[in-house]
């Protein structure tokens, strides 16, 4: 992957654990590697189709001068979120911040950190069963884009289907979104449970009626299972109102567990298709 490189950059800091180090403040030096697709911007002598560098550094330098961290891990991090956030060409940051004057009291030419962070994929599946239910679909997938750690990428459209609880409730509307987020897996089902609460989802009664419910069918390629969180989705390669919506966005990707398409996974479930492509 192509990649514009700031080589440490000189910037005064007060961060530190010790007060001397919040009071007295230090030189850092930051150097990052950002990583984007330049061959259109290259092709095109254009730079509104690159990432300006100068803008980068300036970001860099803000970061550092008007706050103050105990870590450099968290001066990483928040260098590192920022970049991504200002411009969706970049794809992935590496931050390596070094610290030369560290009071270790030891001989030593720097010490510092070194991170990489990227943007994630994740397809999220939507459903309602209350209300205006085109309505609060289209509110929680604004709010999701709103959100400036995640930007909805791909829609699918809408699809009526009928409960597949004994608790009787009205028919469903139910469809995919694919997103680009900086979260991870857990901090974007806290995220999507936040926007289910706001549009005034309820949980009294377990598989019964909501305003929306949001689920994370895929996060990357991961297989994850916690308490809180399993993805793939349990479920979805048994829920042709999951599978539907999602074919219409993401056909050909593949569940990393069973290692079959969403669209072998679909034509399984109807029957058309025992072996899945
Ligand atoms: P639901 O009624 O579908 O909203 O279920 C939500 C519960 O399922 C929450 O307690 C989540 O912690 C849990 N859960 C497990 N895996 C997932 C997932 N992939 N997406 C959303 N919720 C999940």
């Amino acid at each position: 992957m192509d990649r514009i490189f700031i080589d440490r950059l000189q910037v005064f800091g007060r961060h530190g654990v010790l007060k001397e180090e919040n009071t007295l403040g230090q030189m850092f030096f930051i150097s990052a590697e950002i990583f984007a697709e330049l061959r259109t911007a290259g092709k095109n002598d254009d730079i509104s189709q690159t990432v300006d560098y100068g803008h980068c550094c300036n970001i860099i330098k803000d970061i550092c001068e008007k706050k103050t961290y105990k870590l450099i891990e968290t001066l990483a991090e928040n260098i590192a979120e920022a970049l991504l956030k200002y411009s969706d060409m970049i794809n992935s940051v590496k931050i390596r911040v070094d610290k030369p004057s560290a009071p270790i009291g030891l001989p030593l030419e720097s010490v510092g950190i070194e991170i990489e962070r990227r943007r994630h994929t994740a397809y999220i599946a939507l459903g309602s069963n209350m209300g205006d239910k085109n309505a609060y679909i289209r509110r929680a997938t604004e709010l999701v884009d709103g959100d400036d750690m995640c930007r909805v990428t791909r829609v699918s459209g809408l699809i009526n289907t009928r409960p597949v609880s004994d608790i009787p409730q009205d028919d469903f509307l139910n469809g995919c979104m694919e997103i680009k987020t900086l979260y991870s897996p857990e901090e974007l089902l806290a995220r999507l449970n936040e926007i289910e609460k706001e549009l005034g989802r309820t949980r009294d009664v377990h598989w019964g009626p909501r305003t929306v419910d949001m689920d994370i069918i895929f996060y990357d390629d991961m297989i994850i299972q916690t308490e809180k969180l399993t993805v793939p989705h349990i479920l979805m390669h048994e829920r042709a109102f999951v599978l539907e919506p999602l074919c219409e966005i993401a056909p050909y990707k593949i569940h990393p567990v069973f290692g079959k398409t969403v669209i072998g996974l679909l034509s399984e479930l109807k029957g058309e298709n025992k072996n899945g492509i």
